[in-house]
């Protein structure tokens, strides 16, 4: 590329940062940290198939990760140090850290505010996302505001205006040669979606073989007392949770094998 072609192609991406609302060159942001997707890709030689539970519409085989340019550089490297945490601690193998237990895992001597942090900005990030498959992830303008200053400020948000419930998926209650494999389960990705509650709404994401549900604008106390939410302080128990139990998982995975199945027949067709 001659200079001229590269200044060009740094006033194309040139914009104003989402975060810290600079303007600045922006870099290709991954709501979805791109970490999980290099995983998915390597084992699907490149390829990566989502579900969401559309009736219509190709099954989206995608190489793209929902990625756009949302963050200037400085803001893109303040919500990688979040990841890198959240990387370090659930795919952590030290018993120090991470320990089985019959119903879950536990974790311990953990950065429980970098956590937090990383869960608030995969919230924050797919809600100011234009992409369709974010299209479920919605905050009101004051609340996105305010993660937006507590994000750039790196606070993690006060626990009555943001909790998060993780749970590990598994494939447990089907017949033995049925069941998904631990990697296996780690390949599901899934649009974001939502859950409406009597004074609450939550979003659920499907990530590296966790579910996280994240309560906004107020967490009540039986949110707070279900296992599986990320404390404060102290040890953190997250529960295994059977996969064919959530019911949007089912029903995503139903739609897309059907418009698979669809997709299949009319190659034949041809
Ligand atoms: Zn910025």
């Amino acid at each position: 590329m001659s200079s001229v072609e590269a200044a060009a192609e740094q006033r194309r991406h040139r914009g104003t940062c989402v975060l810290c609302q600079k303007d600045a060159e922006l870099r290709i942001s991954h709501v979805i940290p791109n970490a999980i997707f290099r995983g998915i890709k390597r084992e699907n030689s490149g390829k990566m198939i989502t579900f969401d539970d559309a009736p219509e519409g190709d099954i989206d085989t995608t190489i793209n990760s929902w990625s756009e340019r949302l963050l200037c550089g400085a803001c893109e490297m303040l919500v990688g140090r979040c990841e890198k945490v959240f990387f370090d601690t659930m795919r952590s193998t030290r018993s120090a850290v991470r320990r089985a237990h019959p119903a879950g895992v536990t974790f311990q001597a953990i950065n429980h505010a970098a956590l937090k942090l990383f869960f608030m900005s995969l919230l924050w990030r797919a809600a100011v996302s234009v992409q369709e498959v974010y299209s479920k992830v919605w905050l009101e303008a004051s609340l996105k505001e305010r993660l937006r200053t507590l994000l750039l400020a790196q606070q993690a948000a006060p626990a009555r205006l943001f909790g998060v419930r993780v749970s590990i998926l598994t494939d447990t209650t089907r017949s033995q040669e049925r069941r998904l494999t631990s990697a296996e389960l780690k390949q599901i990705s899934i649009s974001p979606f939502d859950r409406q509650h009597a004074r609450s709404v939550s979003f659920v994401f499907v990530l590296e073989g966790y579910l996280a549900e994240i309560f906004v604008p107020r967490v009540t106390p039986e949110q707070v007392r279900a296992p599986g939410l990320l404390p404060s302080a102290g040890i953190w128990f997250v529960p295994f949770l059977d996969t064919f139990e959530v019911e949007e998982l089912v029903r995503a995975f139903v739609a897309g094998v059907a418009k698979d199945m669809a997709a299949q027949a009319l190659k034949t067709e041809r």
